[in-house]
């Protein structure tokens, strides 16, 4: 048999709180490159998991895997996604308290792939009964749909998710899992009409026309062909070798089915994805006076016949703006460009809408209706879009890493907080570490009043000549002295050279970003004209009327621009995903290795102590190591675990026994007591 010595130096530690030179960034990537040779790509740092996306398919999720997982301690078994989701599960169960897994990294990390990993694991290991096994059927099939209305190509992942979920897992008090919630963030509706080169629109679109039936692409006025459709043709990538949109059509169609949505409602659906395509290619002629018109009425007829609207009041709604003037309503013509901005919101704003119509759907086929069972538990999962850089960043992305940027505040506040409060709990007195608290940057972004989004709210709300411009200007005045801000003006000759004179540039905690304020009033505004609003309530699709309320042509509230996720769950698991693009890629390992402050977190962990067991399982696991506690200990269990270390030779300042749980300070003593079992 392989020496315990010999198989930590090929395959190295499971937990990095275990390596000698923890301190050590060559040595932590060394760790993790040992590992990866060798398919290991879970490694602990405690109790959070850091994985690194292997891009090929491992055995490693089979059945098996799930059963071997299955109520065993992290310690006994190689650290895993399933390990992770069943710690968390049986935390919820033992200690009767709702659960969170964070799982956080960049774009193409492994992020969804993980979430789902662990929702497999529930589906296959908790308890069911027949009524359980359709909600476990509907969670699973949530993911496919979601994903085709809210996934797309881009150039950093060809299923990236372009909209953050929070899914909410309930357990009844057996432990089956009886209903889920989710919630969605913003999902990148500019999508929708404009896509970078090499990029897609969202799946759904190309699902559709590959994979549609004749006689529906017939009824809903449909080419087999994406490259005939305005909004589909931008990147310049309609196919895709990974994805098969045809098969992924089937397994779409199938889960809408599971989930609850009936033939007419899906019929519903399909005329509002095929009338944003038909919007797209709506071509508009200028007449002499400047004034936009609709030069071909094909298009207007599908969408009239798909929306159910009158084609005149939607002509005139596309070509004119309502404006109320002395009291009195007039409609102004648009100009060309203006006319196809308008059409463009439209798209956006069904889109959008249909998208949150279909979570709210999702919701209601997965609520828990069981008044008598109040007891239930959840398990909460929160998969985002991840950190993104692009070579030129927009709005999309300012929004999409202001969010990474607060769950990481979140992760850092979980981790480093939840250690603090054990050896508080313990009574064990221990010295902090200084890490980098990224708030500041939160801060500098989320601030009232004086922070980035308050001035860009102001500026979309300031009549006059406010434009992307004046809003860089104001940023300047108010956030330039700002450690983590720059311009163009503000910059220094060299970091000058690297910027546009429209960018600002923020030093977020996982790296530099240049974003070009180009267009951040529109997209901020997000502004669909009240005219085309009427349109929308007065049409014959049932979804459409439920996304668009007549009551919200009478309000004079502004939507909430940039909403963030905030949780409140008292008990957190997290899991840090990391890219890599094939092969070890060490530059980039070592990237995102420290901008998600991994070598802090093991500082944090290894300045108190190394290792922690409860006394039950410490006892358990080593007791045949000592005369007076083989085969078991009668008396108390923290005396039992202090006969049985003393009898193995840790020294005072090696542990320290707090209430319920032996603290080891460092991970030889640990190696040792281990090695001695296998000898
Ligand atoms: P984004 O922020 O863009 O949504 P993400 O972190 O959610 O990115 P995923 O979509 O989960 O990234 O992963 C990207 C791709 O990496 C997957 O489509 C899959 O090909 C591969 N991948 C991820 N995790 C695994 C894994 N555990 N095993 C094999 N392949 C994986
Ligand atoms: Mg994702």
């Amino acid at each position: 048999m392989e020496s315990a010595l010999t198989a930590r130096d090929r395959v190295g530690v499971q937990d990095f709180v275990l390596l000698e030179n923890y301190t050590s960034e060559a040595a932590f990537i060394e760790n993790l490159r040992k590992r990866f040779k060798e398919n290991l790509i879970y490694t602990y740092i405690s109790s959070v998991l850091v994985s690194v996306n292997p891009y090929k398919d491992l055995e490693i999720y089979t059945k098996n895997h799930m059963e071997r997982y299955r109520g065993v301690n992290f310690y006994e078994v190689s650290p895993h996604i399933y390990a992770t989701s069943d710690n968390s599960y049986r935390s919820m169960r033992t200690e009767r308290r709702d659960q969170c897994i964070l799982i956080s990294g960049e774009s193409g990390a492994g992020k969804t792939e993980a979430s789902k990993k662990i929702l497999q694991y529930y589906a296959v290991t908790c308890p069911a009964s027949d009524q359980v096994q359709t909600v476990k059927d509907r969670l699973l099939q949530s993911n496919p749909v979601l994903e085709a209305f809210g996934n797309a190509k881009t150039l950093r992942n060809d299923n990236s998710s372009r909209f953050g979920k929070y899914m909410d897992i309930q357990f009844d008090f057996k432990g089956a899992p009886v209903g889920g919630h989710i919630i969605n963030y913003l999902l990148e509706k500019s999508r929708v009409v404009h896509q970078n080169h090499g990029e897609r629109n969202f799946h759904i679109f190309y699902q559709l026309i590959e994979g549609g039936e004749e006689d529906l692409l017939r009824r809903l006025g449909l080419e087999r062909n994406p490259q005939h459709y305005q909004y589909l043709v931008k990147g310049n990538c309609p196919k895709v070798s990974s994805i098969n949109d045809r098969s992924d059509w089937k397994q779409v169609r199938k889960a809408l089915t599971v989930i609850g949505f009936s033939e007419d409602e899906v019929e519903e659906l399909m005329n509002i994805i095929s009338s944003v395509l038909h919007l797209g290619n709506m071509q508009y002629g200028g007449d002499d006076g400047g004034s936009a018109c609709i030069t071909s009425d094909t298009q207007i007829k599908y969408l009239s016949r798909l929306l159910g609207v009158s084609g005149t009041v939607l002509t005139e709604a596309l070509t004119h703006r309502k404006i109320i003037a002395k009291g009195e309503e007039l409609m102004s013509p648009l100009n060309i460009e203006q006319a196809s901005a308008a059409r463009d919101a439209l798209s956006k704003a069904v889109y959008g809408r249909t998208f949150t119509w279909l979570v709210n759907k999702i919701n209601g086929s997965l609520a828990y209706t069981d008044e008598s069972n109040k007891n239930s538990s959840v398990i909460g999962l929160l998969d985002i879009y991840g950190f993104e850089v692009f070579q030129y960043n927009s709005f999309e992305q300012f929004c999409i890493n202001y969010c990474n940027e607060k769950l990481q505040q979140l992760f850092i506040e979980l981790t480093l907080k939840s250690e603090q409060e054990e050896y508080e709990a313990e009574g064990i007195t221990w010295e902090p570490v200084q890490y980098f608290n990224n708030k500041i940057i939160c801060d500098l972004v989320e601030e009232k009043f004086k922070g980035i989004i308050s001035i860009l709210d102001e500026e979309c709300l300031r009549p006059g000549d406010a434009s992307d411009i004046t809003f860089l200007e104001k940023l300047e005045d108010t956030v330039g002295s700002h450690p983590h801000f720059v311009t163009h003006k503000l910059a220094d000759t060299k970091t000058r050279k690297l910027m546009g004179r429209e960018e600002f540039r923020l030093l977020h905690y996982a790296g530099d970003v240049n974003y070009n304020v180009n267009g951040f009033l529109d997209k901020n505004n997000d502004l669909l004209y009240r005219n085309l609003k009427e349109v929308m309530c007065m049409s014959e699709n049932k979804i459409l009327t439920q996304c668009f309320d007549r009551e919200e042509l009478t309000d004079k509230k502004r939507p909430d621009t940039v909403r963030c996720v905030v949780l409140s769950h008292p008990s957190s698991s997290s899991v840090n995903t990391l890219i890599s693009p094939g092969r070890f890629d060490e530059v980039l390992i070592r990237h995102q290795v420290k901008y998600l402050g991994l070598m802090e977190n093991l500082r944090v962990r290894r300045a108190g102590f190394a290792y922690r067991r409860r006394y039950e399982i410490f006892l358990q696991r080593y007791k045949s190591l000592c005369p007076d506690t083989w085969p078991n200990w009668q008396g108390k269990l923290p005396e039992g675990v202090s006969t049985l270390v003393k009898h193995l030779g840790y020294k005072p300042e090696e542990y320290k026994m707090g209430r319920s749980k032996i603290f080891i300070r460092f991970p030889k003593t640990l190696f040792a007591t281990e090695d001695a079992l296998e000898t």
